[in-house]
């Protein structure tokens, strides 16, 4: 596995594989990575020759400064976790210069799926993340792109824009992976406490009650309004509990057979993401 820290590099390694008829697959992330991250790698088996796996944290995805400073970063720790994989080419790990030059001023927008769920309490990050990817996606010339649906929002709004743009890559969704607990990886779990951490629990499983309830035919405001509750008793803020559909995220019914409940919920600063589907 190659460390390459800029787009000359990375552009140099690319033309090389697209003239020897590679087909790349690019997984884009914001390193400090688990198992979840590794599940995307594992995921472009069969279906990519050459491997990128990018790390980049987007500053102008985050809307709070804090969270940008307090994002968990080790570069060291993350290569040899790739590494160990034997199956990445290309670690890219631009610095900022690599990817905003002076005077950037482009956004790319997708309007709609940007205006809910996780767009309403954090503004602009839509518009961040579909700048990114946009940009990872013309340096890494990635015929295939892998993303979790562990951030579904994120994922829909990724097939829009290569949908609406044109872009000439495929996009390949992976189940959440999950902790024995149920409790889905990701690299903030690492800023909780180890009593936080205990009752991180309670956010998967109060989905899977509600699930189980709203398929028993129970009333969907009803559960949605327990499981709202239960989340605040164990010592959540809860942002959103919300019943859409996983093809266009607009509100549903629990009788639509694209239905996903999707939650976001806080245990002090630290802001956890789940969605389960009801089918
Ligand atoms: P991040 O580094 O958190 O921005 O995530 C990079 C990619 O990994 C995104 O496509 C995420 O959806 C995906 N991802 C993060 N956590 C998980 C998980 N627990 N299971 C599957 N994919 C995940």
């Amino acid at each position: 596995m190659k460390l390459v820290r800029t787009r000359q590099e990375l552009a140099e390694s690319v033309t090389e594989w697209q003239r020897a008829g590679e087909t790349i697959g690019v997984v884009p992330t914001m390193g400090s990575l688990h198992a979840g991250h590794l599940a995307l790698v594992t995921a472009l088996d069969g279906k990519a020759t050459r491997r990128i796996v990018t790390i980049f944290v987007n500053p102008i995805q985050f809307n709070n400064p804090d969270d940008f400073h307090l994002y968990p970063r080790g570069l060291e720790a993350d290569a040899a976790l790739l590494e160990k994989t034997g199956r990445v080419d290309i670690l890219y790990a631009p610095d900022e210069t690599q990817i905003y030059a002076p005077g950037f001023s482009t956004r790319v927008i997708v309007s709609g799926l940007d205006a809910m769920l996780c767009g309403n309490d954090r503004p602009g990050h839509f518009n961040g993340v579909a700048t990114i990817v946009t940009k990872l996606f013309m340096q890494t010339r990635a015929d295939i792109a892998v993303f979790g649906e562990k951030d579904f929002q994120q994922l829909c709004i990724v097939r829009r824009l290569v949908q609406d743009l044109d872009l000439p890559v495929s996009i390949l969704p992976v189940p959440t992976v999950r902790e024995a607990d149920q409790l889905a990886l990701s690299s903030r779990n690492r800023r909780l406490s180890h009593t936080q951490r205990d009752r991180a629990a309670h956010l998967p499983a109060s989905l899977q009650t509600c699930i189980a309830e709203l398929k028993a035919g129970k009333n969907l405001e009803a559960c949605l309004k327990t499981c709202w509750h239960d989340l605040e008793e164990a010592g959540f803020t809860v942002h959103y509990l919300e019943l859409r559909s996983e093809k266009n995220l607009q509100l549903t019914q629990p009788s639509d057979p694209t239905a996903r409940l999707f939650v976001a919920a806080s245990l002090g600063d630290v802001r956890l993401i789940d969605n389960m589907p009801l089918c």
